[in-house]
């Protein structure tokens, strides 16, 4: 069993992403296996501790927490850009892991460097059992909101960059759930959640279309790839632009399509009455054409607490902003202590406009989202891609190739609003795992047939239906994992370019506002 500490809400909605099961602000150390403690014990609580340590149970922590336990401890606060990747299980499909804010490095420090070459994480013994020890407060850098110009390696004359989260929370989570891996395989138990896909997948791919201020020849285009391939997208829409075309694009370019609000207009406003005056009025163009929105992508992947407050106030189910988060599980944003009741659903932020803007020829745009459809595969993770109809029109043969590797690879295509409601069931559900006379006993409070249970055991992998039962390791028919992906070191020198584009990001702003404008005064 995993033991929560305490009851830091950023540590509970990401093992909740994971889908494992834990107890909070366990008292009962006794009863755990792997201890995460995340917040500083109390005096009282010192020597329990050290007792559950002393007794070879796993601790994942971070450096100050752990420096409270064991004074002779002594991190060292620093500021870290990143934590570079190397070879330890650790990171295992583990990128570089963005942090952007004060980490505390300890000399003991073995696995991981930061920017400066400097040990980042610190994995070994602590009495009996074993620890990691994180450089950073997982509530700290998970409550950072903020954005900025990235790169994006590709093998591109230019750089490939998008405005998007200053932290990498897809990252830390895999950091934290190869964390817990090592931890519990440690004292002998297998990695058990609630698997990210439907019984029976591997993966799930799908495609998001913002229609901006595009033509309906372009959207009547994408339309048709859609139909080649086979797939249906999501089309989030510009209400202003497109709302008087919406009752015969209904009948026609969206008829059987997933389609929800990307703006009236094309902006993202700092305030909450602004956002929430905007989707009130695109809601109701929505609907005055028959249709039932759920879903958000605000324009430019752009996000912020005011927005999230719109869409709450309203009853939105999720918003897919790659400013606040990308690459990830769908997670819930943390608000004033508490986990959002809109889940955000990630896209990759780089589209074919993107790479078209660093000059890639179609081979390079293939190989880029290809390269990604493998990662994300190799992760069982979702992949939602994201485009505009013009360079849907624009590269036709590239996105029929890309989609058409992405339905291979990950077996079918889902909506994202479909998997936004199929996220949103996945969290209700619960269950225990425990070990009776030498077998595993699984616990679930009701059976589910839309969820199965994911065993990871020594690189390899097993799918049970989500209900009560119990297994044996060794009679188990397992399945290889995916093999490692291997980490391109080319994307730490293109990290160091992330400075040079703020003036290129700042022009760009412009660029497009002044569009904007033009259009609006037409
Ligand atoms: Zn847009």
């Amino acid at each position: 069993m995993i033991g929560l500490f305490g009851t830091d809400p950023y540590w509970q909605e990401l093992l909740r992403q994971e889908g494992i099961s834990f107890t909070v602000g366990t008292t009962e150390l006794e009863k755990l296996d792997v201890l995460i403690i995340d917040r500083i014990p109390s005096a009282s609580e010192l020597a329990q501790v050290r007792k559950f340590a002393d007794s070879g149970g796993g601790i994942l922590t971070d450096s100050l927490c752990a420096s409270a336990v064991w004074p002779q401890l002594r991190p060292r606060k620093q500021r870290s850009k990143y934590i570079v990747p190397d070879s330890s299980p650790l990171f295992r499909n583990v990128g570089i892991v963005d942090l952007n804010t004060d980490t505390w490095l300890l000399q003991q420090a073995n696995v991981g460097t930061t920017q400066n070459g400097i040990s980042a994480i610190s994995v070994g013994r602590i009495s009996r059992g074993w620890c990691v020890l994180l450089p950073f407060r997982l509530s700290t850098v998970l409550a950072a909101t903020g954005s900025k110009p990235r790169v994006f390696y590709a093998r591109t004359r230019k750089q490939v960059y998008e405005i998007v989260a200053t932290v990498g929370r897809g990252e830390v989570r895999r950091l934290i759930s190869n964390a817990l891996r090592f931890l519990l395989a440690e004292v002998g138990l297998p990695y058990v959640h609630i698997h990210y896909c439907r019984p029976g997948q591997s993966g799930v791919f799908g495609f998001r279309v913002d229609t901006d201020f595009d033509s309906l020849k372009n959207m009547q285009f994408t339309r048709k790839i859609a139909d080649e391939v086979g797939m249906h997208f999501s089309w989030y829409i510009n209400t202003k632009a497109h709302g008087q075309h919406l009752t015969h694009m209904r009948n026609s370019i969206l008829q059987g399509h997933d389609v929800q609000i990307h703006c009236y207009e094309h902006e993202l406003f700092p305030d909450y009455e602004n956002n929430l005056i905007q989707l009130k009025h695109a809601d109701s163009i929505l609907r005055k054409a028959g249709f039932r929105p759920i879903g958000a992508a605000a324009p430019y992947g752009e996000w912020n607490p005011e927005w999230n407050k719109a869409l709450s106030k309203l009853g939105f189910l999720y918003s897919s902003d790659f400013a606040l988060v990308y690459d990830d599980l769908p997670t819930r944003p943390v608000i004033d202590g508490k986990p959002s009741s809109v889940l955000q659903i990630p896209v990759h932020p780089i589209c074919l406009g993107r790479l078209a803007a660093s000059r890639a020829d179609s081979a390079e745009m293939i190989d880029y989202f290809k390269r990604y459809i493998e990662l994300q595969t190799s992760r069982f993770e979702p992949c939602f891609l994201y485009g505009h109809p013009a360079n849907i029109a624009r590269f036709p043969s590239v996105i029929e190739t890309v989609l058409k590797y992405g339905l291979l690879r990950c077996g079918s295509w889902s909506s994202l609003t479909d998997y936004a409601r199929w996220w949103q069931e996945r969290g209700k559900a619960e269950f225990r795992v425990g070990k009776q006379s030498g077998k595993f006993v699984l616990e679930t409070t009701r059976q589910k047939p839309e969820l199965e249970i994911m065993i990871e055991w020594q690189d390899r992998y097993r799918c049970l239906p989500f209900r009560s039962g119990s297994f044996d390791l060794d009679k188990l028919s397992w399945q290889p994992l995916p093999p490692r992906v291997a980490f391109n070191r080319r994307t730490v020198a293109a990290r160091r370019h992330d400075r040079g584009l703020i003036g290129k990001e700042i022009l760009r702003q412009l660029r497009k506002r002044i569009q904007i404008k033009g259009r609006h005064s037409k």
